[in-house]
């Protein structure tokens, strides 16, 4: 029997159908539960240790490893209180995901019994086999040896599973020889790095901090399609999208299910993760459909962007792991499907110091926020100057379907700053300083008995990779299954780089004044040049339109189109430079992940192609034969009866041409990939001969999908995964 019969929509298990929380006094009682937070490590670590351990965690103090031993034994008993038998080191190789090895607790003891253990050492330090994480060159296998080192700054949680659970105690990764082989190390250099420069421009300014931190509150999109038809899916589950697929009839034109009501089996299930997620002290605040149907998004409140980090890394872990509960799986490629939008993670970015202050709050009078306009020239010198480097940093072969794609931000990386930003920094171009902020006024809706609205300064643009949107820039363009972190460490390092480069020219501006009055005129005269230099960042404008194509050529901004470009300037002299000054990459750590990305995009291309090639020959082929065996069948009776068979065989010819279309196209993709194999630049053949055989090959699966009889067609269409809710 074919597929298509088989199939039938699964239901939700009665016994894993977990209500959501029903009021919010619940989310208080249960937000952090899993975690070894701030509460109880109060109540269980002597006071002597909590204040060691308080000293890492709120002012960046070096870890006191004399108090790991008593650390261990509180996080562990309070593991085992919770049923916990096992505990995981839990990393972020660079594949992206996270990785964890499960040790268990129980160690036997001489009289035959077994005893809980966890040392001091065994919370510090572990050793997994990491042979097999990508290493870039950094370590060959024949010298495998990687080092996980507890990052006491992020909160140990628990995940549990069917009433076991495993303590996951975040950490960092690294070679013997020290070298990053993950996400967090290079993570928390670069936040220290903008730490000590913000603190720079800080005291500069006369302002009294202990530390800066960048902030980080990322949005999350994915899909959701029925698990059965996932499971039929075999291009869903090995590439993660659709490799083929005829449009359906009804896309997202309706434009009905952005920010539409909910559908039932997905509530429960969005529930059921927000549970989740409040135990694991991820804070979730907003859930909502996306435009595609069958789209729908998660965003968190923001955090210290170390710890939003792993909280992103344990947000795409829960979605993942718990949509089979409710018969659903969860896809976090940024293009499951053609013709209908895609999925991104909007990574909300600012810079806050630890009395509260956040340093891109503009206040209602922009133009007299000194303060503000500063950093907020940072961050655009900072772009301007490294546009490559964002680029780079959400280049993958799933992006490169977005970027450009009249759905998300083009390849081109600008700023928009809004009409009332735009307008100030105008004021201070043309006079040197700036005298008054536009005000955003009223909004008045027409009828008394709704109320006056205050208006935001600037509307938004939806269409721009990098927008400032009122207290915070959003990098838009980065994509939904990236770990953030690579975007943060190139945010956090080209920040600092211009925040230093500001604070150098005030001070040689300043000589040895120190009065105000030469600290506020150095400060307009820096901000001023700074504007001046790199205007050219900023775009207000319609980022989809070619217009802006071509006026980001006249105005020299980068274009890089393909993720083999953009990995290409990973390690252009500038950027090697602005990673090593502030300590974040060495060069050869920089030339690994470059290396890295560059063999992944390869790879998911490669894994992207042998797909398609299986999928026509062993499913999409034979149904369109078996159609063919049919319509002959059927000439022949039409013929026998002394009817006419002419439609039957003019049907017969379309599907044929299709058929041999596609028998070609298929040879094609065979060559293709041959010569990318052989190719002195395999990721640049890849993108070059690759990606269009396969666009090639699915164009004429798609017609002949258009033709197959529903009941010969060997897996789920475009119309059920999208609209089987
Ligand atoms: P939007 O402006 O996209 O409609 P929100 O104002 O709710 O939505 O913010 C989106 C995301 O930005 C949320 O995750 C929010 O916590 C985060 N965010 C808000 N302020 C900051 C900040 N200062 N730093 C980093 N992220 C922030
Ligand atoms: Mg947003």
């Amino acid at each position: 029997m074919p597929a298509t019969l088989s199939r039938s929509r699964s239901h939700p298990q009665g016994s894993t159908f977990v209500n959501g929380h029903s009021s919010s006094g619940d989310v208080e009682a249960i937000f952090g539960s899993n975690t070894f937070g701030l509460a109880e490590m109060k109540s269980r670590l002597p006071k002597a240790v909590y204040k060691r351990l308080m000293a890492t965690i709120e002012k960046g103090e070096p870890f006191d490893e004399t108090v790991a031993d008593a650390v261990a034994l509180a996080m562990k008993e309070w593991a085992v209180e919770r049923g916990a038998t096992h505990y995981t080191h839990w990393f972020q190789p660079l594949t992206g995901r996270t990785a964890e090895k499960h040790d268990s607790f129980i160690t036997p003891n001489a009289g035959g019994g077994a005893v809980a253990e966890f040392s001091g050492k065994a919370l510090v330090q572990g050793e997994p086999d990491a042979s097999s994480f990508p290493g870039g060159g950094l370590r060959a296998t024949f010298e495998a040896r990687g080092y996980t080192a507890y990052d006491p700054t992020s909160p140990a949680f628990l995940v549990e599973h069917n009433g076991s659970a495993t303590l996951c105690i975040p950490t960092a990764f690294a070679s013997w020889t020290g070298e990053a082989l993950d996400h967090k190390i290079p993570l928390l250099r670069s936040m220290e790095a903008l730490n000590a420069q913000a603190r720079r421009a800080l005291d500069l300014f006369d302002e009294k901090v202990g530390r800066v931190y960048a902030t980080c509150g990322s949005e999350q999109e994915f899909f959701l399609v029925d698990e059965s038809f996932y499971l039929d899916r075999p291009d869903l589950v090995t590439a993660g999208r659709t490799l083929i697929g005829a449009a359906p009839p009804r896309g997202q034109e309706m434009d009905d299910h952005y920010f539409g009501s909910i559908p039932e089996r997905v509530m429960a299930f969005m529930n059921a993760v927000e549970t989740e997620l409040y135990r694991l002290g991820v804070p979730v605040s907003t859930r909502h459909n996306e435009v595609a149907p069958g789209q729908y998004e998660f965003a968190p409140i923001f955090e210290n962007a170390n710890i939003a980090a792993d909280h992103q890394q344990l947000m795409m872990m829960t979605l993942q792991r718990m949509a089979p509960r409710f018969g659903l799986a969860c896809l976090l490629h940024e293009k499951p499907f053609a013709g209908v939008n895609g999925s991104g993670k909007h990574v909300n970015w600012s810079m806050s110091t630890d009395t509260g202050l956040n340093l891109l709050e503009p206040g209602d009078t922009p133009h007299s926020n000194t303060l503000f306009l500063f950093f907020c020239a940072a961050v655009i010198q900072a772009v301007h100057t490294h546009q490559d480097l964002l680029r780079a940093s959400i280049a993958t072969a799933a992006n490169d379907h977005r970027l450009g794609a009249n759905e998300a931000p083009p390849a081109i990386i600008s700023i928009f700053l809004g009409d009332q930003l735009t307008d100030v920094f105008e004021q201070i171009l043309d006079a040197g300083t700036a005298t008054e902020s536009k005000s955003s006024g009223l909004l008045g809706l027409g009828s008394p008995v709704l109320p006056t609205l205050p208006r935001h300064a600037g509307d938004r643009n939806r269409t721009s990779p990098f927008a400032f949107t009122g207290n915070k820039f959003e990098f838009r363009a980065v994509g939904s299954s990236q770990s953030v972190s690579f975007p943060l460490v190139v945010l956090n390092t080209i920040a600092a780089e211009a925040i230093s480069d500001m604070v150098d020219r005030m001070e040689a501006k300043m000589g040895k004044k120190s009065s105000k009055k030469a600290l506020m005129s150095a400060a307009q005269e820096v901000i001023a040049e700074t504007i001046r230099e790199h205007k050219a960042i900023v775009f207000n404008g319609d980022g989809y339109a070619q217009a802006w194509q071509d006026e980001a050529a006249e105005r020299g901004l980068l274009n890089l189109k393909t993720t083999p470009e953009a990995l290409g300037t990973l390690t252009d002299e500038k950027n090697v430079a602005v990673f090593e000054r502030f300590g974040v990459l060495s060069e050869r750590e920089l030339e690994s992940r470059k290396e890295i990305l560059i063999e992944q995009y390869a790879t998911t291309i490669n894994i992207e192609a042998a797909t398609t090639g299986t999928m026509l020959r062993t499913l999409v082929l034979p149904a369109a034969i078996r159609y063919l065996g049919e319509l002959g069948e059927a000439s022949g009776a039409i013929d026998g009866m002394g009817l006419d068979a002419s439609g039957t065989r003019d049907t017969a010819g379309r599907v044929v041409t299709e058929v041999n279309a596609l028998t070609k196209a298929l040879k094609g993709l065979d060559k293709a990939l041959e010569a990318a194999h052989k190719a002195k630049d395999e990721a640049a053949a890849m993108e070059s001969k690759v990606v269009p055989a396969m666009a090639k090959a699915r164009t004429s699966c798609d017609e002949i999908e258009k033709a197959v009889p529903a009941d010969l067609w060997p897996m789920p269409t475009y119309r059920e995964m999208l609209f089987i809710k």
